[in-house]
């Protein structure tokens, strides 16, 4: 069956150096035949040879659109498999629209979000996982997530998946074929020994659940609260941690009616801020039930940051957020170190042993060390970028956890002394959800949930 051609822009739509136009399928080759003029007028270019570049123009009919290259790729080795080509024109927004006009125009048809690498996956060139990398990688928002996706797409959640599912099915015969001939093959002692093994398997995919905690951490960003009392210099903070000279990312309306979250980015960290200033009233009732509603976001928070006002005595609503945090990852700033200060490091330190900084809102001072401090204690030995497996997916996730849960059945089934045709019913099940993850047996309209989260022309 002859795979019908698609063509898409596949830089950003947005004015820059070069724009690139992809064309991959059966008629790739024919259509730049049609619509490029080298040097030599009379040289087809699909005549040559295969991963070369070539210079001259892109016609539409008579009329010449732009001066480009084009990079000859014929199948199977490119991202599709398929034969591909792509024109490197000019990276005006007109000039683009123009060349894929004239491309699809001349035999090929505009691609849908994702469909290059849902090719790629069909073709077998890559597993699911690594086409979920692409989405990641297309979505990253900052240097770090873009690594761990990387990461992801060199294989190193693929092969450990492969490999747990390999000695899944592997005693997953071995018990069928037992059962089917009992003469020959015995099962003595084996529950015990399969107890091991699968005790084993479930070990190793906590701990790619564990590391996919990280990944939320890498991709989504670190969940921020601010907390402190009223006057503290919150919103002094808030503004100049998203101020003019860092970016901010996106606005996202909070998640409550009253609570506005900001992202931003340090470094290359994002955060997600929780802007408790907002649910800040005048009235004394209300300021307390607003710390309330403040430590309740701060408990499922990553981070907290406590802003105390150190030009005045702490109080109750201190020692409160400073029992609050104990155990929670924060850190806490003494504010307004411009005016003169009744609280310091050493009292503080008497009721809780954190991180602490002194810092001016107002002047800007103490900033860096608090960006400094948050990169530090989400680096420093908890998360890791080399060799670590990232599974950034909450699918992924949630399929993990599926396979723990049946493989925990399995573990059931064998302390209670069930015959063995139970414990190959959740191995295949845990083996099921695993091979999920990497893309075998899924539904066709999963595969389209995933590949419409692409970009366009990936
Ligand atoms: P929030 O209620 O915790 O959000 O506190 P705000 O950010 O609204 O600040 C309360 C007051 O303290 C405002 O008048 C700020 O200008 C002032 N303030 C905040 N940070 C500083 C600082 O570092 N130094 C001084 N001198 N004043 C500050």
């Amino acid at each position: 069956m002859k795979n019908d051609t698609i063509a898409a822009i596949a830089t950003a739509m947005s004015p820059s150096g070069i724009g690139i136009i992809r064309i991959s399928g059966d008629d790739a080759l024919e259509v730049i035949d049609r619509i490029y003029r080298g040097k030599n007028k009379d040289k087809k270019i699909s005549d040559c040879h295969t991963h070369t570049i070539h210079y001259g123009y892109i016609y539409d009919g008579d009329e010449k659109i732009d001066e480009v290259m084009v990079l000859l790729m014929k199948a199977p080795n490119t991202y599709t498999r398929e034969d591909t080509v792509e024109i490197d024109c000019h990276g005006g927004v007109y000039v683009m629209k123009r060349v894929l006009e004239t491309v699809i125009k001349n035999g090929a048809r505009p691609a849908e979000p994702g469909e290059f690498t849902k090719r790629a996956f069909l073709n077998g060139r890559i597993d699911l996982s690594q086409a979920e990398s692409v989405i990641d990688v297309i979505n990253s928002k900052n240097d770090f997530a873009l690594k761990s996706s990387l990461s992801q797409l060199s294989g190193t959640v693929l092969n450990s998946i492969k490999e747990i599912r390999g000695e899944l099915l592997h005693e997953i015969a071995f018990i069928e074929s037992a059962l089917d001939d009992p003469e020959h093959i015995s099962l003595e002692g084996y529950p015990q020994k399969l107890y091991a093994i699968v005790d084993n398997k479930c070990r190793e995919i906590d701990s790619l659940l564990k590391s996919s905690d990280n990944g939320r951490i890498l991709k989504e960003g670190i969940n921020t609260v601010i907390l402190g009392k009223p006057n503290a210099g919150k919103s002094s903070l808030l503004n100049v941690l998203v101020g003019t000279d860092r970016a901010i990312v996106t606005d996202i309306a909070g998640t409550t009616r009253d609570v506005l979250e900001e992202q931003i980015n340090l470094g290359g960290i994002t955060l997600n801020l929780v802007d408790t200033a907002g649910i800040r009233n005048t009235e004394d009732v209300v300021e307390k039930i607003g710390v309330k509603k403040a430590m309740e976001h701060a408990g499922e928070a990553d981070l907290v940051i406590y802003v105390i006002d150190a030009s005045v005595p702490l109080d109750e609503s201190d020692f409160e957020i400073m029992d609050f945090i104990k155990n929670k990852h924060a850190i806490i700033l003494l504010n307004k170190s411009d005016l003169s200060t009744v609280v310091d490091e050493p009292e503080v330190r008497k009721y809780v042993d954190k991180t602490i900084l002194s810092i001016s809102a107002r002047e800007n001072s103490g900033i860096k060390e608090l960006e400094d401090t948050i990169k530090d204690m989400f680096f420093k030995g908890q998360v890791s970028f080399n060799d670590e497996i990232y599974i950034t997916n909450i699918r992924h996730k949630n399929l993990l956890a599926d396979a723990a849960n049946s493989l925990k059945l399995v573990m059931n089934s064998i302390n209670d002394d069930m015959p063995e045709d139970f414990y190959s019913i959740d191995l295949m099940s845990a083996y099921e959800s695993l091979g999920l993850i990497i893309g075998e047996s899924v539904e066709d309209d999963l595969m389209d949930e995933i590949f419409s989260k692409f970009c366009m022309g990936k």
